[in-house]
């Protein structure tokens, strides 16, 4: 069974959690902004201004300024027409699948991309498959099957358990090719990846043409809340139309979207929290392998650790507990049977020490459990 634990403090790397207190390598907060003082700030000053709640759909009376302001943001940020605000990136992808497809078109996804893609995608009733991940030629092949009918292939940019980039360059080459649309979930690219934090698309040199349905979070590396789709204007006029997610739903609160909008800034104006974390992401990996410590493939802040066995998983998140540290014990259906692991995320407020401790502590772990 899963359990749910209960935490007393900000997200950031000393958490409290159960009552003890942890260093934590387990959060999405990929930059530490979740509890930044400029974002606080924003959310009570606009708090001030809105109140707290937004009392209503977007097309009900529930749009504010701020949410018009941060959809212009985003738009501007990701190099697209224009971008549309959704509650949550789960919905997002549930209402880009389901306004976009329909009985007898087809949806290609790749085999581990996550939960929400996959939900959107059995809901739009469209002939729907999974392709080898991250394989182009598994790919092609679905791609070929699908024929002359309207096509949608769906990726993570970042694998959320895996932590690895997809091969975004020879997808949309292939996608053009065969007239599909691309439909890009950045959930972990946004913020953390290209010169401007722009994500995946952006580290690639991707353009709206090349991808031209982008769908970012703003609960991870933003340290807000929320989810947009951005692309060209008809496709989100489509969406303002049909996307049941986004028009039966209650917007969010606007101190919210007006947090997001300050952490865009914070992006924009201070790149070194990126720098820092790539930094990181460089030193945990390399003093992993000093240790022997064979993490999977992967350059992003999603650096997992693969055990197999979901006991072996359990037992070792226990003794970490034990040493004072919080990493994600992730087991099947999340990811495939004899694939559990340990999900380590680092942050840019992580220090050397910090890394340090860690790996140390799961050396120790492993050489202890059997
Ligand atoms: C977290 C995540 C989502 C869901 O976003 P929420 O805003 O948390 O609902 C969607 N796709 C991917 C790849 C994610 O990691």
């Amino acid at each position: 069974m899963r359990r749910v634990r209960i935490l007393d403090s900000a997200q950031g790397v000393q958490v409290v959690v159960d009552a003890t207190a942890y260093r934590s390598f387990i959060s999405n907060d990929y930059l530490g902004l979740a509890s930044h003082p400029a974002l606080k700030k924003a959310l009570g000053d606009a708090a001030e201004h809105y109140g707290t709640g937004s009392g209503a759909s977007h097309l009900l009376g529930g749009h504010s300024r701020a949410h018009q302001q941060l959809e212009e943001e985003l738009a501007a940020f990701t190099g697209r027409d224009r971008a549309l605000l959704f509650s949550t990136g789960y919905m997002a992808n549930l209402g880009v699948l389901t306004a976009l497809l329909h009985k007898g078109d087809c949806v290609l996804q790749d085999k581990l991309n996550h939960a929400s893609l996959l939900d959107g995608g059995l809901a739009s009733g469209a002939d729907f498959r999974r392709y080898l991940h991250a394989d182009i030629g598994s790919l092609q092949k679905h791609l070929d099957r699908c024929g002359e009918r309207k096509t949608l292939v769906a990726t993570d940019g970042v694998f959320s358990m895996d932590g690895d980039i997809a091969p975004l360059p020879a997808i949309a080459a292939l996608c053009h090719r065969h007239d599909a649309l691309l439909l890009v979930d950045d959930a972990h690219g946004v913020g953390v990846l290209g010169k401007n934090g722009a994500g995946s698309c952006e580290h690639f040199g991707l353009t709206q043409g090349d991808v031209p349905v982008l769908m970012g979070t703003l609960g991870k590396a933003l340290g807000s809340f929320g989810a947009f789709v951005a692309g060209p204007q008809d496709m989100i006029e489509m969406l303002i139309q049909f996307a049941r997610p986004y028009i039966y739903t209650t917007a969010l609160p606007p101190a919210q979207a007006a947090v997001t909008s300050a952490a865009l800034r914070l992006l924009q104006a201070e790149s070194w929290r990126r720098e820092q974390l790539q930094h990181n992401i460089a030193f945990f990996r390399a003093q992993a392998a000093e240790r022997g410590l064979a993490l999977m493939e992967s350059n992003t802040a999603i650096q997992p650790l693969l055990v197999g066995a979901s006991a072996r998983v359990l037992a070792l998140d226990a003794r970490l507990r034990e040493s004072g540290f919080l990493v994600g014990a992730v087991r099947p259906p999340t990811v495939a049977e004899g694939a559990a692991r340990l999900r380590i995320t680092l942050s840019a407020a992580h220090s050397e020490a910090d890394m340090l401790a860690l790996l140390d502590a799961v050396a120790a772990a492993l050489q202890d459990t059997p």
